[in-house]
């Protein structure tokens, strides 16, 4: 017989390990919607076209990682590599800038395709939740951003989480810097694709990660030479902000990040626990991208944390909490008669809203009592022929051991009472 098995570079989220997951991703919605971000959900697979102009020809992203197919009706799809686009799109289909107060602030959380070359951190199923603030060419909204992402880190318990800091310039000293960074590259010991990618895009040349390439950059122009007088002013009140906030950074002169469509404040988050993969997020202002798609002009900025990533840092500092309990509660039921009455009231604690489970099928006190200890419930709930001739059942704390009989008709309240 064979067996199936997950598709490389993806992995199953199970229990015990789900749960965990699962509150990481929640933990980062909650942080968002504290400050008003709402929910977007947008189809898992896009135009091709729209993440080939979106994310940029020139990128890894579009050139190498994309999982594109033609449908059964003959378009070009592709399963989205990244949030924004898609995201920037839904906003700009609905009119959502037009609909009320700029900026619209949406967040995501979901699956993400990329066809990487799978190590530990780096897979071609990944997770992120982001946060968009579409419509505001405001400082503030840059460091709301940054600031709520440092929160939701720490919320999680993490204190290794460092934030790499840059300015990328505008349509104004962006080209002048583009201009004299082509030239003192065009000038180096270079292979002939980093030697393309010096004319296309010059920029990613400084994110190149190989030794040979980073000895040779040391002498590199710095776009923050280069930066007009609106991005010095710009970056500078980002800066402030995030030092009132309390939120250390390192100014990363290096930092292009993946995209093409970024423009003034760029971050990313890293963690030193995992190992070359360490980009726990990242993010930036994206002013170009609504005409890019063909929308109008629409300033926005964002941010996207790995999920994945962030659990395994989280395993990295220690802080990463199992989970141990299914239910509250496990009912025992030894018997026909005990099964039936056992089975109403674990129906009952659940509309009121105590977890409980059951143990189904008929089975021997031994085996249905490791039940009860594997569910990791507070109580059982045992009853056998004896105690229901009683008007009894035996309430069982498994953490101590100890064992009350209740009547029948005060097992919902003293649970409660219990829990409470
Ligand atoms: P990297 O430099 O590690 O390739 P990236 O710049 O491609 O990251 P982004 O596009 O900024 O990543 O995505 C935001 C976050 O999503 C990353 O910081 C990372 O935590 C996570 N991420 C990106 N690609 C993957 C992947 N293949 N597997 C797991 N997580 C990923
Ligand atoms: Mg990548």
């Amino acid at each position: 017989m064979t067996t199936f098995r997950a598709p490389k570079g993806t992995f199953d989220l199970l229990p015990p390990d789900s749960a965990a997951f699962l509150a990481v991703r929640e933990a980062m919605a909650r942080t968002v919607r504290l400050a008003g971000y709402q929910y977007a959900e947008t189809p898992v697979f896009e135009d091709t076209a729209l993440f080939k102009r979106g994310v940029g020809e020139s990128t890894d992203i579009v050139n190498k990682e994309m999982y594109t197919f033609t449908s059964q009706g003959g378009d070009s799809l592709t399963l989205r590599p990244e949030g924004t686009a898609s995201v920037l799109r839904a906003a700009l289909q609905a009119n959502l800038h037009k609909a009320g107060q700029l900026p619209v602030k949406l967040y995501y959380s979901g699956s993400y395709f990329r066809y990487e070359k799978p190590q530990k951190g780096r897979y071609r199923h990944f997770s992120q939740v982001g946060a968009e603030a579409l419509g505001s060419e405001d400082p503030q909204v840059d460091a709301e951003l940054i600031i709520l992402a440092v929160d939701a880190f720490r919320g999680l318990g993490l204190t290794n989480v460092k934030l790499l800091l840059n300015s990328l310039g505008d349509a104004t000293c962006r080209p002048v810097y583009r201009a004299a960074l082509q030239e003192f590259l065009r000038g180096l010991d270079l292979d002939e694709a980093t030697r393309a990618r010096i004319e296309i895009n010059p920029l990613r040349v400084l994110d190149d990660k190989r030794p040979e390439v980073r000895a040779q950059l040391a002498g590199a122009p710095m776009i923050g030479d280069y930066l007009c007088e609106d991005c010095k002013a710009f970056h500078a009140e980002v800066r402030e902000l995030l030092t009132d906030a309390g939120v250390a950074f390192e100014d990363d002169p290096n930092l292009v990040r993946g995209l093409d469509y970024y423009t003034r404040t760029t971050f990313e988050f890293v963690h030193d626990g995992l190992g070359s993969q360490s980009a726990v997020g990242g993010g930036g202002r994206y002013d170009g991208l609504s005409e890019l798609l063909g929308g109008p002009a629409l300033p926005s900025v964002g941010w996207a944390l790995g999920v994945d990533r962030t659990v395994l840092a989280m395993e990295a500092e220690g802080v990463l909490e199992k989970e141990t309990s299914r239910v509250e509660v496990f009912a025992v039921p030894l018997g026909e008669q005990a099964r039936r009455l056992l089975f109403g009231v674990v129906r009952d604690l659940r509309r009121l809203g105590v977890s409980a489970d059951i143990v189904f099928g008929t089975r021997g006190v031994k085996g249905a009592m490791k039940a009860a200890d594997r569910s990791g419930a507070r109580y059982a709930l045992v009853a056998g022929e004896r105690d229901l001739a009683d008007n009894l059942v035996q309430l069982k704390d498994l953490a101590s051991g100890e064992q009350i009989p209740v009547a029948l008709d005060q097992i919902i309240p003293t649970i409660k009472e219990k829990l409470s």
